[in-house]
């Protein structure tokens, strides 16, 4: 049997989406030999085997990619005869010097193993709220710099305790390489305080649960920011949210407990129910049933509209809200208003002390965790014409994912946006990469976050921009 070594290229959406772990299971299954690297804009693999065998490997490869992940193009370099192969297949560190750009990762929505875990009595991370592997968790938010390892995020605060580091290291676990995992011996904790921030010594999901089932209104420092939650079917407490909000009319977003509970309120086609349950996991806009009317107050969550912004829980921390663990007396939440934790037209909060000032007057507990995020990101908003998907507002979850052009752009641009519901753009090669929607410039809450962006993201994606782009007004904060 003649032996080859081969290498090649991927490129595509792969950074921080469990693509390498992938690529060494797919390669051991095959005996083959070599690595997989990390390249910033690529990966770079070396396989080692027979040609039948190599081939068997791409194949399977492309059908067992992470949902998350797209490969758009396997590019060969190289292939030359070997007379034996080495029977080894390595990670190897990611080249942090690379001159390329890089894709910077998405937030993922929690995926189905690590959400039976976190119900399950008998597991290590039974009711752990910073559950997440190789294919869900947060990526965007935590990140400090590339390429995407966990030195370079926010996690690096928590380093692994010995059972995590091995899931770390073994191939064939879930959590092989995964950057953001943690546990409840080594990861981040959760507390609650009161609306001062000074922290009430109880346990502190299941007080937010009793809390909103009295109708309080709960700040949770979710993914991407700052949330405020209370329960649907409470009107006086969202009287008492669009009162402390000053936000009298617009429509309030809502989590349902799952898709059931969807069906059982709004109509949804199969599209819908793929984006509610897609690795973006955004607000989709959904038509009212009958029943929603009769039961909810559709009226006050979303005056003069036919319609309702929907989600599912999307990370393990929303779903510890929803349920109940052994010995929490108060039952499973059906709907939870789930609206932006921000005072008007100002971004949401990230940090713990911030959201304590901003968001005193508003909420009345707040659940509040370790895990520092540094980019922010608002939840998705899409609707659906005539069975496409239309998005309406792209941040969590789709961003920083790039658009691939027809033609390429000459030098890296930056595209700095408009005043009112400002997105910043980078462009270069054949791709531009949006930011996530940052709002109306209007307050300095909002400017800054605009300043953060319009840094990391160049430095991020090792693009300096030759080229920038504003709008003639003179008066605009992004001119
Ligand atoms: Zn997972
Ligand atoms: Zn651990």
């Amino acid at each position: 049997m003649s032996l080859l070594r081969k290498s090649f290229e991927l490129h595509g959406i792969i950074q921080g989406l469990g693509i390498r772990p992938t690529v060494h299971r797919i390669a051991k299954r095959f005996c083959l030999g070599g690595s997989v690297q990390n390249l910033g804009n690529s990966v770079r693999l070396e396989l080692e085997g027979s040609e039948g065998s190599i081939e068997a490997f791409l194949c399977t490869l492309l059908k067992e990619v992470p949902s998350a992940t797209r490969i758009d193009l396997i590019k060969e370099l190289r292939s030359e005869p070997v007379s034996e192969v080495v029977s080894d297949f390595k990670i190897l560190e990611s080249a942090p010097n690379s001159e390329y750009a890089v894709s910077f990762p998405p937030d993922l929505a929690l995926c189905r193993d690590c959400l039976a875990e976190i119900f399950n009595p008998a597991d290590r991370r039974y009711g752990y709220p910073f559950t997440s592997c190789t294919v869900c968790g947060p990526r965007y938010t935590v990140i400090e710099g590339m390429p995407y390892d966990r030195e370079r995020t926010t996690l690096k605060f928590f380093p692994l305790c010995k059972d995590c580091q091995e899931e770390y290291r073994n191939p064939f676990s879930r959590r092989f390489h995964a950057e953001s995992i943690a546990c409840p011996k080594c990861g981040p904790k959760m507390r609650i305080t009161d609306k001062s921030g000074k922290a009430l010594n109880q346990e502190p999901l299941s007080t937010a649960r009793q809390g909103i089932s009295e109708g309080k209104i709960l700040a949770l420092r979710g993914i991407g920011g700052f949330l405020l939650s209370l329960d649907a079917f409470n009107s006086s407490a969202i009287k008492e949210l669009r009162l402390r909000k000053q936000r009298p009319h617009k429509p309030l977003a809502v989590m349902m407990r799952d898709l059931s509970v969807v069906k059982r309120f709004c109509h949804v086609s199969a599209i819908g129910e793929s984006l509610l349950q897609s690795a973006e996991a955004p607000i989709v806009i959904l038509d009212l049933k009958e029943e929603a009317r009769r039961e909810l107050p559709v009226d006050l969550l979303a005056p003069d509209t036919e319609t309702l912004g929907v989600m599912l829980p999307y990370s393990p921390l929303h779903q510890l809200l929803f349920h109940p663990l052994k010995g929490d007396p108060v039952q499973a939440f059906d709907v939870l208003v789930m609206t932006s934790g921000n005072k008007r037209s100002e971004p949401i909060c990230i940090k713990n002390e911030e959201a304590f000032l901003r968001l005193q007057d508003i909420a009345d507990l707040f659940l509040v965790h370790d895990r520092e995020i540094v980019l922010r990101a608002d939840d998705s908003l899409v609707s659906i014409q005539e069975e496409v998907p239309q998005i309406w507002r792209r941040a969590r979850g789709y961003s920083p994912r790039g658009f691939k052009l027809k033609n390429t752009i000459s030098v890296p641009s930056l595209g700095m946006g408009a005043e009112l519901k400002n997105t910043a753009a980078i462009g270069f090669d054949g791709q531009i990469v949006m930011s996530p929607h940052i709002g109306d410039l209007e307050t300095p809450e909002a400017v800054d976050d605009f300043e953060q962006v319009i840094k990391c993201f160049p430095e991020f994606l090792r693009r300096e921009p030759e080229r920038v782009l504003v709008d003639l007004h003179p008066d605009m904060h992004s001119s």
